[in-house]
């Protein structure tokens, strides 16, 4: 049996078996990872999943991606970056983050192993996006970054470890990393279980909550900035008018309230970290 890809224990527990693949969940630090998870081929998935169907899926919601998403990496950036510097996007997708990144005057460079979606950055954004998997021989040896992003990629690699530390060697002076992913304990998880959409997406190799990340990080010499959990406010919006039954009468206040609840209580659908190399 193949050990916790984050603290390297080797007995886990059956979380549950799903039609092509099985969670189990890690005995010591409640990880929750793909069985075989270093065996899972790759480039087959993101070939299915990542098609021109998911393309012209990203197309319907840009505009979603540019309201909720990309700003917000945006304004994160504006806040715990101190120079604009340059910056990689690791899985870039279709290309909305990097476009806004470029435009708020970053010198940007953008890794995305989907060629589709490759296609459509370069034809909708303007963007030349590597189309690569992540691999550190891609980049020269004296390539620095000031700032390394990724949203929603750290669930689909199989090594976090690994790959945590080459993100660090690859920062510049002074530069930092920006990610978000899905939360383990986020509260459609804590709701619905194992059948949560979260748990059945069948590329989502780890699930991570709060403390992995923190585990994470420091086995990677990282030192975190800013940890936090957050809900979007038209996503938890739109749950609230699809049961209307669970929040009888909601006043406008009580669902702020829910909100700042959901957030501070760690059950947001996100994780987001921003940290820096430890320095000795
Ligand atoms: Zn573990």
């Amino acid at each position: 049996m193949q050990p916790c890809p984050l603290c390297q224990e080797k007995e886990s527990i059956l979380f549950h078996s799903y039609e092509t693949f099985t969670l189990v969940m890690c005995k010591s630090c409640q990880l929750i990872y793909r069985l075989q998870v270093d065996q899972v081929q790759q480039e087959q998935l993101i070939k299915n999943i990542y098609d021109s169907t998911w393309v012209a899926m990203r197309d319907i919601y840009a505009m979603n991606t540019f309201k909720e998403h990309a700003s917000f990496g945006a304004l994160l950036l504006d806040m715990f970056f101190r120079k604009k510097g340059k910056l990689l996007e690791v899985g870039s997708g279709t290309g909305e983050f990097l476009w806004l990144a470029k435009e708020t005057a970053w010198q940007v460079e953008g890794i995305e192993p989907s060629a589709v979606a490759c296609e459509y950055a370069k034809e909708r954004y303007g963007l030349e996006l590597r189309n690569e998997r992540w691999e550190m021989s891609i980049f020269e040896e004296d390539e620095k970054f000031d700032a390394i992003v990724f949203w929603h990629v750290l669930e689909h690699i199989p090594s976090p470890i690994s790959f945590m530390k080459q993100v660090n060697s690859l920062l510049a002076p002074g530069g930092r990393v920006l990610f978000s992913l899905p939360n383990q304990h986020s509260l459609t998880n804590v709701l619905q279980g194992s059948s949560s959409p979260l748990f059945v997406e069948e590329d989502h190799l780890i699930h991570y909550a709060k403390r992995h990340i923190e585990q994470l990080m420091a086995l990677s010499d990282f030192e975190i900035i800013s940890l936090f959990s957050r809900e979007e406010p038209t996503r938890l919006e739109y749950d609230l008018r699809i049961h209307p039954a669970g929040t009888p009468n909601m006043t406008e206040r009580d669902k702020t309230k829910m909100m700042v609840g959901l957030q501070s209580g760690w059950h947001g659908h996100e994780i987001y970290c921003v940290a820096e190399p430890r320095h000795e």
